[in-house]
C-alpha cells in the first residue's frame, strides 16, 4: 500500500529538478528533504531498461526517491542520513523467495538437522544423542534425511529404506518422528506408531501409503496421507509460532532474501502472522498462499485476504494445494510408471474436485491459485483444471495462476503455460541436488525431454520464476542462482545444461519475476523512483565473475524499506 503522505515519484522529479545543479537555477532557499539511507560507490543494478545501472540511491520513507551518479545523489546526504559506501559491490533488487514454507524455516532450526547426514546409523546416533537430553516421552523431531545422499543403504533395508527396530531400540520410550527431505514422508520408531495405534490392519488414507514388509509390520516409512497418522498431533502454540517466525527472518534476512513467498499456511496461523505485521515484528516482507480446506477457506474469505497489512509486510493473495507429491519419495504422479517401480505412477494427493471447488473460490475472491505439480501427469491435470476453470475468463493469463514446481512436463503441455499464463514457479537448486538420481526415477528419455525445462518454458514466453523450497533446501538463493545459470550437480557433472539460464534471466527470476508472480510489480523486484527501497547487497558481481566464484559470493546487506535490516559482521 502506497501512504498518501509520501512524495509521488512525480513529485520527487520535480524536488530533483529543484536541487539538481545545471538543471534549474539553484536557490539557497530550496531545501530538500534528505534521505533516510544512501548507498553510493555500487554498482546498483535496477532491471530498468532506461536506467539499468547506477552507482548511488537514496531511499526515505521506505521507498527509493532517487538513482543515480554518486554526484547526483550527494545533495540528499542530510545529517541524518544514514550512508553505506558500497566500495564497487553489486546492488541488485532485493531479492524476493519464490516458493518456501516460512514457518518450516523457522520449525527446522528447532528440530534435528539431517541434512548432511550420510547413513542411517549416522542418523541413529543422533536421535540416540537427543533422547538422551530429552524429558521422557518429549517428542523428538527430526527433517531433511534422503536415503540418495547415504553412502551405504541401511542393513536391514527394504528397497533402499531403513527398518524401524535399530531406532525404536535407542529410543524406547519418546516417540521419533524424522522427516524425509522432500516433506513428502516421514519415518518413525515404535513408540509413535504405537501411541497411533499402527497395526498390521492399519490402513493408509487415500493418497498415502504405509510402507510394509512381507511380514506386515509397518517399517517405519509413512507416504504422503498416511504421515498424518503418525506426525505429532495438534498445532504449535503461540509462542512456539513467534519463535519460529523470529528464526525464519533471521536466516533469511541473513542470506540476503527481503520478500518471502509462503507455499502454504493455515487460516490460523495467518491471523497470528497479520498480528504480527501490526504489531511491526516482521523483519520482512510476506505473501502467503492459503493452505486449509475449502469451507474454512470459504468462511474466512474476505476478510482474512489483505493486501499489505503493517506497512506492506503481509499479504495474503493465494490458495495452496498439492495435487502430487515428490519424485524422490515415488509420490509424483506420472503418466507413465517408474523407471525404477514399474508398479507405480505415484500418487493423486487431493482429488481434481477439491482443487476445483478452490479454483472457483479462488476466482470469486481474485485470489491467485497455486497448485503444487511435479509429475507430467499432475502438471498436465493442472493445466486441465486452470483451463476449464478460467474458461469464461475474457483474459485467463490476468489471474496469474501458478504451478508450484513444474517439475516433469510432457513436452506436449509446455506451450500451455505461456497461452495460459499460468507461472511456472520453478526451484532450480531441486535441479540440481536430485539430478543425480531424476534418470533412475524416469529413465534418460524422459529426464531429456521434461525434467526442469526451465529455458524451454522462457522461451516459450512463459514467465519462469524461482525459489529454494525451504526449509527442503537452504533458502540461500546464491546456490540457488548458480544451479539456475550452470545445471552444474553436487556431483560435478552437468544435468542437460542445454536448458541454463542467462546471468540475467536468473536474477530476473529472483526479483521481477517473483514480484509479477504476485502481483507486486509496481512495488518491488526492480529499482525505480517510488518502489520499496528493498535491496540486497553482494560481496562478489555474480553476474560478471567466472562461474566457479558464484558459490564464494556472500550477503553484505539486505535492505527492507531503507533500513538495513542484515549488515554482515
Ligand atoms: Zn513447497
Amino acid at each position: 500500500m502506497r501512504h498518501a503522505s509520501r512524495l509521488h515519484p512525480f513529485h520527487l522529479l520535480l524536488t530533483l529538478a529543484v536541487i539538481l545543479p545545471g538543471l534549474t537555477a539553484c536557490t539557497p532557499a530550496a531545501k530538500v528533504e534528505p534521505a533516510d539511507l544512501v548507498l553510493r560507490g555500487g554498482k546498483i543494478v535496477t532491471l530498468e531498461e532506461g536506467q539499468p545501472q547506477v552507482a548511488a540511491l537514496a531511499a526515505r520513507g521506505g521507498e527509493i526517491v532517487a538513482l543515480g551518479s554518486d554526484g547526483e545523489i550527494e545533495p540528499l546526504i542530510g545529517e541524518a542520513t544514514r550512508v553505506v559506501d558500497l566500495d564497487g559491490a553489486l546492488a541488485v533488487p532485493g531479492l524476493i523467495e519464490g516458493h518456501g514454507h516460512f514457518l518450516g524455516i523457522g520449525l527446522a532450526r528447532m528440530q534435528l538437522n539431517l541434512m548432511a547426514t550420510e547413513s542411517w546409523e549416522e542418523i541413529v546416533s543422533m536421535v540416540e544423542e537427543a533422547v538422551a537430553k530429552a524429558k521422557p516421552g518429549a517428542w523428538i523431531e527430526g527433517r531433511g534425511w534422503h536415503q540418495e545422499k547415504w553412502t551405504s543403504p541401511p542393513q536391514p533395508n527394504l528397497d533402499g529404506l531403513p527398518i524401524h527396530h535399530s531406532l525404536s531400540a535407542v529410543s524406547p520410550d519418546n516417540p521419533v518422528v524424522l522427516r524425509h527431505a522432500s516433506g513428502h514422508a516421514l519415518f518413525a520408531n515404535a513408540r509413535a506408531m504405537e501411541l497411533a495405534g499402527i497395526s498390521p490392519a492399519t490402513l493408509a488414507p487415500e493418497g498415502g501409503e504405509i510402507v510394509r514388509s512381507g511380514g506386515g509390520e509397518a517399517i517405519g516409512y509413512f507416504r504422503e496421507t498416511a504421515m498424518d497418522l503418525v506426525a505429532r498431533q495438534g498445532e504449535p502454540n503461540e509462542a512456539e509460532l513467534r519463535r519460529m517466525v523470529e528464526l525464519a527472518s533471521e536466516e533469511c534476512l541473513s542470506k540476503g532474501i527481503t520478500s518471502f513467498q509462503d507455499a502454504g499456511s493455515s487460516i490460523e496461523t495467518i491471523h497470528l502472522l497479520q498480528q504480527m505485521a501490526t504489531e511491526g515484528k516482521l523483519p520482512l516482507r510476506l505473501w502467503i498462499m492459503i493452505l486449509d480446506s475449502n469451507p474454512n477457506i470459504a468462511a474466512a474469505l474476505p476478510a482474512i485476504k489483505v493486501t499489505g497489512a503493517g506497512d506492506e509486510r503481509l499479504s495474503v493473495g493465494g490458495i495452496k494445494h498439492w495435487i502430487d507429491g515428490a519424485l524422490g519419495a515415488h509420490g509424483a504422479w506420472l503418466l507413465a510408471p517408474y523407471s525404477d517401480l514399474p508398479t507405480s505412477t505415484g500418487l493423486n494427493t487431493t482429488p481434481i474436485e477439491t482443487i476445483e471447488e478452490s479454483a472457483r473460490i479462488a476466482v470469486e475472491h481474485g485470489l491467485q491459485l497455486c497448485v503444487h505439480a511435479i509429475g507430467d501427469r499432475a502438471n498436465r491435470e493442472t493445466l486441465d483444471i486452470f483451463e476449464r476453470s478460467l474458461a469464461a475468463q475474457p483474459d485467463p493469463a490476468a489471474l496469474r495462476w501458478r504451478i508450484e514446481h513444474a517439475q516433469h512436463l510432457d513436452p506436449a503441455d509446455i506451450p500451455r503455460f505461456a497461452a495460459l499464463g499460468v507461472i511456472a514457479s520453478m526451484q532450480a537448486v531441486h535441479c540440481t541436488s536430485d539430478g543425480p538420481w531424476v534418470p533412475e526415477r524416469l529413465g534418460d528419455e524422459r529426464s531429456a525431454a521434461g525434467a526442469y525445462l526451465w529455458r524451454t518454458l522462457i522461451d516459450s514466453g512463459a514467465v519462469v520464476t524461482n525459489g529454494t523450497d525451504a526449509p527442503v533446501e537452504d533458502v540461500d538463493p546464491i546456490p540457488n542462482f548458480y544451479s539456475a545459470v550452470t545445471r552444474r550437480m553436487s556431483n560435478g557433472e552437468f544435468f542437460y545444461p542445454d536448458q541454463r539460464m542467462t546471468r540475467q534471466e536468473a536474477l530476473r527470476a529472483y526479483t521481477a519475476n517473483n514480484a509479477y508472480a504476485v502481483f507486486e510489480e509496481d512495488r518491488k523486484g526492480t529499482l525505480a523512483l517510488g518502489k520499496l527501497a528493498d535491496v540486497t547487497v553482494l560481496s562478489r558481481d555474480i553476474l560478471t565473475i567466472p562461474e566457479e566464484e558464484i558459490l564464494d559470493t556472500t550477503v553484505l546487506y539486505t535492505i527492507v524499506g531503507g533500513e538495513i535490516a542484515y549488515a554482515a559482521q
